[in-house]
């Protein structure tokens, strides 16, 4: 019987004690130092969190973060990251809806203390002994909170399962890496790439190399992939856009596994990255936080002949326990290069939001199989490869943070009283998306408005421009016409 993904980290720890399994802000931190730290953080939630499932953990860049996590992983409970510098109201509402009672953080947080607090930092010396006895693939392993179309993020629960299919599918792609790797781990732990980043280090043995939190994220993944010879880099294409300019100066032979997920890839911006990265093997993958971190692959080949629609790369076929179909409004599957919508199946599929009315719109069944609508437009091609065309939705993605643009309307409309506004994602002159609130009628001074929308979502999803318009222009259904907007918009830039 193959191990499960739990037991390959008891299996690490047994072996590769002395080797390194973090480099934190230029400080490396071996095996033992992190399994000695989750010992004294399992103690302390057996001793003060008792018989609870669900822990949170203030996700800051520290080891006392990550031994929080393996803690909860290495024991059987769920955790649920929360990030440090969301605003304290969009905290209060995941602590709410998951019901958390504890939440573990590095140091003594005020804004967070509205549960119980374990701090993390110096923590006595009483350690237990950890054993894997209590594995159950159907318990969650962990929650993450996307944007909210209704306002209130949404709870996604991922098993131990669906983790575990994870890692046995990605084990299967082929790639050669064992625990003399570098992977880099550039992503905040709310968001589901971090697990691939730090989780299948940690089942080799290998060393994973974090981002510092001060300065520009994509210098940053640029210092840390050139100084430390970072062999495996999982990141978000936005980053490739950052370091356009500087491609010509960029060399990285060491890197060998470049993998982009989160957004679109663009395939010219990905050929002049393969010449940055001369001997990495490139490859878009693709999956929804629902499907457990990303669940599609395409290996964008050197030979010229990269399969794309609209210079977007394809996302390619299912990896192993997965399934993908196009589908149309009433849930039949497409056959054929028909464009529809992306729908998911297999093992790496969560069982359903926490409290959520979208749990009935967003899966359906055919023919006994459950089936997940991504709202990614697609369609495959010949050879059985899927190709991204948009969205059905008003969903965005901004550095790879996934975005409801009504979620950000509806605190507007809250704070305002006003339902004559809209949120925009619109290129700026770099390509990159920007998020614009468009309020109809005559100029107003909306800086109130801004502070209190900051107390509600996340800075990434903060409006970069505020733009009036006389009458907003309306489409044949009698609907804010968007795209007549955004080109209103664009015409008198
Ligand atoms: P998240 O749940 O944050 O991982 O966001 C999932 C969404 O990101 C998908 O439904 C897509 O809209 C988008 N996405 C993820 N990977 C890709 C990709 N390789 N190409 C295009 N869009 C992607």
């Amino acid at each position: 019987m193959s191990m499960n993904f739990v037991d390959q980290l008891y299996a690490v720890f047994e072996v590769h004690g002395e080797r390194n399994a973090f480099c934190i802000e230029g400080i490396f931190y071996t095996y033992k130092e992190l399994l000695a730290k989750t010992k004294s953080i399992a103690a302390s939630l057996n001793e003060k969190a008792p018989g609870e499932r669900k822990i949170g953990i203030l996700a800051t860049n520290c080891l006392e973060t990550y031994a929080g996590l393996l803690a909860c992983l290495m024991t059987g409970r769920t955790y649920i990251p929360i990030h440090p510098n969301h605003p304290p109201e969009r905290t209060r509402q995941i602590v709410e809806q998951s019901q958390l009672q504890t939440i573990l953080c590095n140091k003594y947080d005020r804004q967070n203390a509205v549960v119980r607090l374990i701090v993390t930092e110096n923590l006595d010396g009483s350690k237990i002994e950890l054993s894997n006895s209590k594995y159950n693939s159907a318990a969650d392993a962990y929650i993450l909170f996307t944007s909210g179309s209704t306002g209130i993020p949404k709870g996604v629960p991922i098993t131990y399962g669906n983790l575990d299919s994870f890692i046995t599918a990605f084990g299967k792609l082929g790639y050669q890496v064992t625990c003399e790797d570098r992977f880099l781990q550039m992503f905040d732990l709310t968001f589901d790439l971090s697990v691939m980043s730090y989780l299948v280090p940690l089942c080799i043995g290998a060393c994973v190399y974090t981002l510092p939190d001060e300065g520009m994220k994509f210098t940053n993944v640029y210092n840390i992939l050139e100084e430390y010879n970072v062999t495996f880099a999982l990141m978000v294409p936005s980053i490739l856009a950052s370091l356009k300019q500087y491609f010509h100066e960029i060399d990285l032979p060491a890197l060998r596994y470049s993998l982009f997920c989160g957004e679109a890839l663009y395939t010219e911006t990905t050929i002049g990255w393969m010449k940055c990265a001369p001997n990495a093997i490139v490859e878009n993958v693709y999956g929804p936080t629902e499907a457990t971190i990303f669940c599609m692959t395409y290996p964008v080949t050197r030979d010229g002949l990269i399969e794309d629609y609209n210079g977007i790369i394809s996302i390619g076929k299912s990896m192993a326990g997965m399934e993908s179909q196009i589908a149309d409004s009433d849930g039949h599957l497409l056959e054929g290069e028909v464009k529809g919508e992306l729908c998911l199946a297999g093992d790496q599929l969560t069982m359903g939001y926490l409290n959520s009315d979208r749990n009935k719109t967003a899966f359906f069944e055919h023919n006994g199989t459950r089936y997940y609508r991504t709202g990614d437009i697609a369609f495959r091609t010949s050879n059985g490869n899927f190709m991204y065309a948009g969205r059905v939705d008003h969903q965005v993605k901004i550095q790879g943070y996934r975005i409801e643009l009504s979620e950000i309307e509806f605190h507007l409309r809250q704070i305002t009283n006003d339902s004559n506004l809209v949120a925009l994602a619109i290129p700026n002159h770099a390509g990159q998306l920007e998020i614009q609130a468009v309020f109809e009628g005559q100029y107003i001074d909306v800086s109130g408005t801004l502070s209190e929308l900051e107390t509600k979502i996340p800075s990434y999803m903060m409006p970069t421009q505020v733009h009036f318009v006389k009458t907003f222009p309306l489409n044949t259904n009698g609907k804010t016409d968007r795209n007549e907007l955004t080109k209103i918009l664009n015409s008198t830039k």
